[in-house]
């Protein structure tokens, strides 16, 4: 009926209409909007800014816009905006696409790792902050970019710390091949790189903005050579704080009671619980919807939606959607809500007081992720996410007096974790003195020393520190551990790069197997069905091919793609598989295999022959071996750690001689996950460099 459609369409018209109004009116109302013109001729002004402004005051969507609409991409110029983490960038990519009224991908787009969206058209570019250290290695003096705006720099990831020394550099570089008209190779790079960086190309001075929550703003302006700091005043609503009385063992159930305590018992508003990471965050959202089934049917209903950095970016999104009438949303986070994105409605959070973090032995070189206390400023930041639209409150489920104990702010992560990653990416790009490198706050000398020495047994550098060719060049170039990039190059040699692609995309997403509580028994079933008792890593080969051999099964019977992915999540849940994790392992997947044919690696499979799958697992994560003790505990080879099987793994109960491992988790005790059985004499014949002996 004609009419009928000119009707509705009036409506999606009003609609939009609407959409549009109330986006210009929130842009209109953030307290950084009353300061464009002031922050853009400071920007014209200084060659490096820093922003210091409260979470929500509207950094990271408005200043690259004003920055834009101030002429700062004339001649096809691009500003970029890092980000330490990807959800930030994928979700504020797509909000500013939004507000500009635009497709994202077009004048607005987001580059991760695994996924970009940018085009040839695309002006504000938001990334993490590792990819623009991997552009750094193809474009040395980031050409393209006029601004570069570091986000987030108060969280010290150790990709930001090494950005800020290198952008520092490119900085000085630009300065002087704009001075002189021509590119100088001041940073060490090779000569020809730097020179087709800057052809056809006037190199102009690039713009350094370096955005931040919280007020530590002279770190940064010391080391950027007193910089000038501009504070843009947040708008921030009282936050009532409780703690509990007494310690709380557990808590996932704290968080579990407080959530329902506050559904119950507090008037309407949103709830934000802090979590360390997908698994609980996958657990608790389990036991809350549990639960909710038990509330009295007059109650408003609670509606979960979790955010964490490897959730497909789709779902990621719903956590900025409002709840339906009658329903409270009630968000599981892991500190990426603390200050990266802001998510509205919120009026109460939920803090226990932990995060997830990595921890580093520079002695032994080995890395772990543990849970530990947060610091005070994460705490404070997080109570802060309840007063961003009114008074609210926050829930601390730890007493108040262990809050003083709290360190006052986080220990920059380039501290505490294996530095082979960063050594290798600056080697790549020239940069040779790794300890003379200018960081913000150096690694321990140990810590350099060690990863070098590492890096040298997984022979990506050669006995006097350079990189080797073709090794080291290749492992550079793959946006992965060294020691995942290593496997991938011995796996070619060994013909099974089929395999261990498989591996290491499923090593590089959490959790895939998945038993809820009330189904340990099935999900167990399920499990058994995947499983080799040869270890972990070719169960999981083995649950990858199953899943696509189902793909495979709904695609010759023609199916459209919907209805191959609604096979594929029925197959997950009918196998206890995440499906969540499972797609992000795809995706990686079909990431790395571009990676590894580019650089014309052999792409076979060994078929059935197991033996020399285990061989090359060996060749590649010999650092990782450990040998079983009298006491059926393990002794990692490199470390002489004492370590514990992890009961995820398929080798919990039978305990061979010798493994390798690929993650070593603390808790209670040291564990180490991901487990193969391998035969001890394989470690001197296929890593003689490091077991032969020398007699
Ligand atoms: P800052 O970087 O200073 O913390 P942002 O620029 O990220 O602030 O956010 C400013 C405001 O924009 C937030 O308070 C929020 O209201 C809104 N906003 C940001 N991202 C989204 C989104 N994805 N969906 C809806 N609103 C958003
Ligand atoms: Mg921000």
């Amino acid at each position: 009926m004609p009419s009928f459609s000119a009707g509705a369409s009036t409506q999606k018209q009003q609609n939009y209409q609407r959409r549009r109004q109330q986006i210009r009116e929130q842009r209109k109302s953030l307290p950084i909007a009353s300061v464009e013109k002031r922050l853009v001729d400071e920007v014209r002004k200084n060659d490096t800014l820093i922003i210091v402004g409260e979470t929500g005051s509207g950094k990271t969507t408005q200043l690259p816009q004003f920055l834009y609409d101030g002429g700062f991409c004339q001649d096809g110029k691009v500003i970029g905006i890092t980000q330490p983490r990807r959800v930030a960038a994928v979700t504020v990519a797509k909000r500013v696409a939004e507000e500009c009224n635009d497709q994202l991908g077009k004048k607005v787009g987001y580059s991760i790792r695994f996924d970009d969206s940018t085009s040839n058209a695309t002006r504000i570019k938001y990334m993490t902050d590792g990819l623009l250290l991997r552009e750094a290695l193809l474009d040395p003096l980031l050409s393209k970019y006029s601004v570069i705006v570091v986000d987030e720099a108060h969280e010290r990831t150790v990709h930001t710390d090494v950005l800020l020394g290198l952008l520092k550099k490119v900085q000085h570089s630009r300065a002087n091949a704009s001075k002189n008209g021509k590119a100088l190779p001041s940073m060490g790079h090779s000569q020809n790189l730097t020179q087709k960086a800057c052809q056809g190309t006037r190199c102009a001075p690039l713009k350094l903005i370096i955005m931040s929550a919280s007020l530590d703003a002279k770190c940064f302006s010391d080391y950027f050579g007193g910089a000038k700091a501009v504070h843009i005043q947040g708008r921030q609503y009282p936050v009532d704080i409780l703690y509990t009385y007494q310690p709380e063992s557990d808590y996932l159930d704290a968080t579990l009671v407080t959530i329902f305590q506050i559904h119950l018992e507090e008037g309407p508003g949103d709830i934000l619980a802090f979590l360390t990471g997908q698994e609980e965050i996958e657990s608790l959202e389990r036991l809350i919807n549990e639960r909710a089934r038990l509330l009295p049917p007059e109650s408003s209903k609670i509606w979960t939606t979790p955010i964490y950095s490897s959730l497909p970016s789709e779902q990621q999104m719903n956590a900025f959607k409002s709840a339906p009438a009658g329903t409270r949303k009630v968000v599981l986070a892991t500190n990426i809500a603390e200050t990266s994105v802001t998510i509205p409605g919120i009026k109460y959070v939920i803090d226990p007081g932990m995060v997830k973090a990595r921890a580093y032995n520079p002695v032994t070189g080995m890395e772990s992720l543990i849970i530990i206390p947060v610091s005070k400023a994460q705490a404070l930041q997080r109570s802060g996410r309840a007063g961003r639209e009114g008074p609210g409150k926050c829930f601390r489920l730890f007493q108040e007096s262990e809050f003083d104990k709290l360190v006052d702010s986080t220990v920059p992560e380039i501290k505490r974790c294996n530095l082979s990653n960063v050594v290798l990416q600056l080697k790549a790009l020239g940069i040779d003195d790794i300890i003379g490198f200018d960081f913000m706050e150096k690694p321990s000398r140990t810590a350099i020393l060690k990863s070098l020495e590492q890096l040298i047994l997984l022979g990506a550098l050669t006995d006097d520190y350079k990189l080797s060719d073709p090794v080291g060049h290749q492992m550079a170039r793959l946006p992965l551990d060294p020691m995942y990039s290593k496997a991938l190059i011995v796996a070619s040699e060994f013909k099974c790069l089929e395999e261990m692609l498989i591996v290491v995309s499923m090593l590089s997403v959490e959790s895939i197997f998945f038993s809820p509580r009330e189904k340990l028994e099935e999900a167990r079933a399920a499990r058994k069905g995947f499983e080799s008792s040869e270890g972990d890593h070719i169960t999981l080969v083995n649950v990858y091919r199953a899943a696509a051999e189902c793909l495979e099964k709904s695609k010759n019977a023609n199916a459209k793609e919907r209805t191959m992915e609604k096979a594929l999540t029925r197959w997950c849940r009918e196998n206890f598989i995440n499906h969540r994790s499972l797609k992000h392992a795809r995706d990686v997947h079909s990431q790395i295999q571009g990676h590894v044919q580019q650089m014309g690696l052999n792409l076979s499979s060994c078929g059935e022959d197991m033996s020399l799958f285990r061989r090359c697992l060996t060749a590649a994560f010999f650092l990782n071996a450990a040998m079983r003790q009298p006491d059926g505990s393990y002794r990692a080879l490199a470390t002489s750690q004492s370590v514990q099987v992890h009961p995820s793994s398929v080798l919990f109960r039978t305990k061979p001689d010798c493994v390798i491992f690929n993650e070593l988790v603390r808790t209670t005790q040291n564990y180490v996950k991901n487990l193969t059985r391998i035969d001890p004499l394989w470690l001197a014949e296929l890593a003689p460099q490091y077991y032969a002996t020398e007699d």
